[in-house]
């Protein structure tokens, strides 16, 4: 049996000791749980699980390379008795210890583990918010066990048991345990690991002893009178698990690209969390942490959206589990198609959530995820149903949008009816693509989307407004229909394919001059997801016509949904921009009077 599979079936007592813990705090008056955290914290559990099987390499795998080629001790079965057991266990807990400290006082190793404690509350769901970087550096640590010879198998196993054993820590309602806390890693003294108080920060790193803490100077005992702030000191203020990784890396690169000194573009990842190059510190301030000033993060949502949220979310751990289940067995290239599925669902109940995206728009990615996964898996059952329906679905978002507006037009009088007409004929172009021989039909559709687009894109903005952008897009179509035509283009095809690229061409030349004129994020939103048209289109064709692509059931419509979902978007966050700063005042539709 695999970790993963372990992981999941641990999953339901996970689950339980949750529930009884939340029950608990209930009929105590002190729950310690809001559903968008916890929601938040699990999701990121699940990615953090969902990453570790996407990099085999560097989990057991560079451990094992290492202990095959390092090892300086023969293996001489003694880490399988029941000393070598409890030896490799207190030495894989020391060497946790050092990872763990350096997590929190060198950059880019807090980068990582970061997210493990941007969570505002402290209850058992914290415990499973792990970051998905992690095997990237973690392994590191681990090596001094490799070189004396421990087994992977033992190490794998040992690293488990800390693991879980760290699970029961993570709660608020069990309070002081007297000697126990002083020795082992408690509720009490984990709960000091956790906050930001002065007193509090970067104490207490022990795994399962705190052994270490004591011996190397880290110990800090709870004080009634100091209750813990829980989080980070720069607040994450963010329900997307993407951002949750990325943040930390995001803000050392930042200052590593900013300042002029290059000892200081190293010593920003080396540095503890918070060190700023001088420079950097002078020209972009941050103000001080003050613990009196700390909000808590809780954008609101309604209920009818977090009963929603709930099911997508039900549906999405069930979704991780099966992942888990068969991953060690599958394809890469399924892991990675499954894996991109589940995190776009994970992203988008976060958005929802955080207020940035509809319910309609968690079900359109949703959909296009089944079909983009269902189809590089070769699930034809599940491709012929989802792929259909991500078009059905981005009609009836649009549809929606439009009917909740006080106002009709959609970036000018006809924007709707474009957009509308846009998402058909993509419809009909997915449904004569996936019949065969109907190529021809398949790539009509797709080019009356594009003129569609085209004229959406003209709406209130000159013709090919940035002409450098303009020129490049061509530079790109012309390269593209040069290698389809020495690739293997039949000869009956070049004309209705350059008729295509034409108009593909012109319809990201057009969304990058709409961009440059409007300059505003929903705006860059819709350029991107043109370009990720054309590179869809660009792969399709070469997946067709030139040669097969690797996992070409994969990038194709990947970039092709990443395309339809960005421009549906960024038009109707567009038009809801303009809507309120009055944008098209012109072109408003006459206001209804209120008997009619
Ligand atoms: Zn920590
Ligand atoms: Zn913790």
């Amino acid at each position: 049996m695999s970790p993963s599979q372990i992981i999941v079936l641990a999953t339901p007592v996970f689950f339980a000791l949750i529930a009884i813990e939340f029950v608990v705090g209930l009929r105590r008056g002190r729950n310690t749980y809001r559903f968008d955290d916890a929601l938040n914290s699990i999701s990121l559990g699940m990615l953090s699980q969902a990453s570790v099987v996407l990099v085999p390499l560097l989990k057991i795998g560079i451990y094992t390379a290492a202990f095959n080629s390092l090892s300086l001790v023969p293996d001489t079965g003694f880490w399988t008795t029941l000393p070598g057991w409890l030896l490799a266990l207190l030495f894989y807990d020391f060497l946790y210890y050092w990872n763990h400290r350096l997590g929190h006082t060198v950059g880019i190793f807090w980068a990582a583990h970061v997210v493990h404690h941007q969570s505002q509350d402290y209850n058992l769901s914290t415990a499973l918010r792990q970051p998905s970087s992690y095997p990237l550096l973690g392994w590191v640590f681990y090596l001094p066990m490799a070189l004396a010879g421990v087994p992977p198998l033992v190490f794998a196993v040992v690293a488990l048991i800390d693991l879980l054993y760290q699970f029961w820590i993570h709660t608020g309602q069990i309070g002081s345990l007297g000697r126990f806390d002083r020795w082992f890693a408690s509720p009490s003294n984990h709960r000091v690991h956790h906050a930001v108080n002065d007193r509090y920060v970067d104490k207490n790193y022990g795994g399962i002893l705190m052994l270490w803490d004591h011996l190397f100077g880290s110990f800090e005992p709870e004080d009634p009178r100091e209750p813990c702030v829980y989080g980070t000191r720069s607040p994450l203020n963010s329900w997307d698990p993407l951002w949750a990784n990325a943040e930390v890396y995001t803000a050392l690169a930042r200052d590593s690209w900013h300042t002029r000194h290059w000892a200081d573009k190293l010593r920003v990842w080396l540095k503890p969390p918070g060190w700023r190059p001088a420079d950097v510190a002078a020209a972009f301030p941050k103000q001080p942490f003050d613990i009196t000033t700390v909000k808590t993060y809780a954008p609101p949502v309604t209920r009818p959206v977090r009963v929603f949220a709930a099911w997508q979310f039900v549906a999405l751990l069930g979704g991780v589990a099966a992942f888990l289940w068969r991953a060690d067995t599958a394809a890469l290239s399924h892991n990675l198609a499954w894996f991109t599925a589940l995190f776009a669902g994970l992203w988008a109940v976060g958005a929802l959530l955080q207020g940035r995206i509809s319910r309609g728009e968690v079900l359109l990615i949703e959909c296009a995820a089944l079909s983009m996964a269902s189809a590089a898996t070769g699930w034809t059952a599940v491709h012929l149903v989802f792929k259909p329906l991500t078009m059905v679905v981005a009609l009836a978002v649009v549809i929606a949008a439009m009917r909740s507006r006080a106002d009709s037009t959609l970036t000018g009088p006809r924007g709707a009816s474009l957009l509308l007409a846009a998402l058909a004929a993509s419809l009909a172009g997915d449904v004569f693509l996936m019949l065969d021989g109907l190529f021809i039909p398949g790539l009509a559709a797709f080019l009356l989307a594009h003129i569609a687009y085209i004229a959406l894109f003209r709406q209130g903005v000159p013709w090919l407004a940035n002409r450098s952008a303009a020129w490049g897009v061509a530079a790109v179509g012309l390269g593209m229909y040069t290698v389809l035509w020495f690739g293997g283009l039949p000869p009956g095809l070049r004309g209705p394919v350059a008729a295509y690229v034409l108009a593909i061409g012109l319809m990201a030349a057009q969304a990058l001059g709409r961009a440059s004129v409007q300059r505003d994020g929903p705006s860059l939103v819709v350029a991107v997801g043109a370009a990720c048209f054309m590179l869809s289109d660009a792969l399709l064709a070469i997946n067709r016509f030139v040669s097969p692509l690797p996992m070409s059931a994969f990038w194709v419509l990947g970039s092709y949904y990443a395309a339809q979902c960005l421009m549906v978007m960024g038009v109707l966050r567009g038009a809801a921009i303009a809507l309120k700063a009055n944008r098209y005042p012109l072109l408003r539709a006459p206001e209804r009077h209120p008997d009619a």
